[in-house]
């Protein structure tokens, strides 16, 4: 696992006065080997820690920043930089626009047709039209019909029409008449490149130029990821990548070796089955993931969609403070549940992902957690340190459970407390290098 690989060498800089040629030569072997091992691309790689190591070298020592610090900003940046630096939005020209979808069978396309019509209704207000360009197989198209009416999306489809040309310049005219502004076609992948399936796309953008050519890939193919990426823009000249299946083990090296080979923007992120899914991509953000970090902006900011902003903005304040009390960790379960799968949602937590692998959590976990924290008094809420002995069996009695549990509750409550603290300085720190540059 990169993170892990990455956390070790970088321990090991841990204590060393200053950066030298020496003492970072071993770290920068385990940055390599971590990067191949997470299917980056060989002489991406090599560039890469070559460029690390020169930045490092010329790096002043700065007194109050440890080595290892200054490397995981290093790395950090190089990392994201490499990812393209800063997020590119999606060409929303023409009336309507015509997003065209690409990749292998399995990536993920039809999936993401759902979530991206879905994501630009919410975030552009905009009237979308699916169209089912999948015609070999009539599951596609209901595939996509489900998809259609779960977020209540109208889809184009020819019954017993194999011509996926014919379909989609008839979708882009009914979009006309019908006054949809968005028009998304999915398409027919293959399950390895071969010519039909290149000639048929190829052919389905010659006829309808689309605004915007997604690739679809799914980033647990590694290299193969690469591969198939080049040969699709070869032919096709797309504009952009959306990485799927992001969910898992985080595999950021398919990230890395596309944008460098390809040298085209990732734009989207897909991190599971559900429609809501959908992450825009952010190199930072990626950056810190692959440094594992955890995706605390991701989640803060899928969190705003469910609990209104100003909400969120407190609980960062808080979390800055260290003012996080069992009032928050009761409305951040409340929020939690409301927001689908908590597994993914954990696992965006830095450290959390690795503490939540083994276990399985469904909402009825909260269940006493809750209970704990209803039968708390206010005072007990919002400063954890006067619940004594007393205190605690008065609650195990109140809630239902017993005081074994009640221990655990406020003992993994300190831990996540100190976690978001470390969290919170963690970006702080970042900032202050920052500025002393
Ligand atoms: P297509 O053949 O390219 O249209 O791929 P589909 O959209 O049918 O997706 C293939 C499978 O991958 C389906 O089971 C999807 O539910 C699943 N899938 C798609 N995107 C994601 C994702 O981001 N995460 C996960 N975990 N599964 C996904
Ligand atoms: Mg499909």
């Amino acid at each position: 696992n990169l993170n892990e690989k990455l956390e070790r060498s970088f321990k090991m800089l841990k204590g060393q006065g200053r950066i030298t040629e020496i003492n970072i030569a071993e770290t920068l072997k385990e940055v390599r080997r971590a990067l191949l091992d997470a299917d980056v691309n060989y002489k991406i790689a090599k560039t890469f820690t070559e460029t690390v190591k020169e930045k490092a070298l010329g790096q002043d020592v700065l007194s109050a920043v440890k080595p290892g610090e200054m490397m995981v900003k290093i790395v950090h940046d190089e990392l994201a930089g490499l990812m393209g630096g800063k997020s590119v939005d999606i060409n929303m020209q023409g009336n309507p626009t015509v997003i065209l979808i690409a990749g292998l069978q399995g990536s993920g396309k039809t999936t993401f047709s759902g979530k991206l019509a879905k994501h630009l209704k919410t975030k552009k207000a905009k009237n979308p039209l699916l169209v089912a360009g999948d015609v070999y197989r009539p599951a596609a198209i209901d595939q996509l019909k489900v998809l259609g009416e779960q977020i209540n999306v109208p889809v184009y489809t020819e019954e017993g029409s194999k011509e996926p040309v014919k379909i989609a310049k008839a979708a882009i005219k009914y979009a006309k008449e019908k006054g949809h502004n968005l028009v998304i076609v999915d398409t027919a992948g293959r399950l390895a490149i071969d010519e039909e399936m290149m000639n048929e796309i190829a052919a389905v953008k010659e006829a309808v130029s689309p605004h915007e050519i997604l690739f679809v890939v799914d980033s647990m193919t590694g290299q193969d990821a690469v591969n198939t990426a080049k040969e699709f823009n070869d032919r096709l000249d797309f504009d952009g990548v959306v990485l799927t299946k992001l969910d898992g083990d985080t595999r950021g090296g398919a990230a890395l070796s596309i944008r460098s080979v390809v040298n085209k923007p990732i734009k989207f992120v897909g991190t599971g089955e559900k429609l809501d899914a959908l992450d825009v991509f952010y190199p930072e953000r990626m950056a810190d993931r692959i440094l594992g970090m955890g995706d605390i902006v991701s989640l803060v900011e899928r969190a705003q969609e469910q609990f209104d902003a100003e909400q969120a903005r407190q609980l960062q304040k808080k979390l800055a403070k260290n003012q996080f009390s069992f009032n928050d960790f009761l409305s951040q379960i409340q929020q939690i549940k409301k927001m689908g799968n908590l597994k993914d949602l954990a696992g965006m937590i830095p450290g959390m992902g690795k503490a939540l692998k083994d276990i399985d959590i469904d909402d009825d976990a909260f269940k006493h957690i809750e209970a704990i924290i209803h039968s708390m008094t206010p005072l007990e809420r919002e400063d954890p340190a006067v619940l004594n002995g007393t205190r605690r069996k008065r609650i195990a009695d109140g809630s239902g459970t017993n005081i074994q549990e009640v221990n655990r509750l406020i003992k993994q409550f300190d831990e996540t407390r100190k976690m978001m603290r470390m969290v919170s300085q963690g970006k702080n720190m970042g900032r202050m290098m920052g500025n002393m540059r």
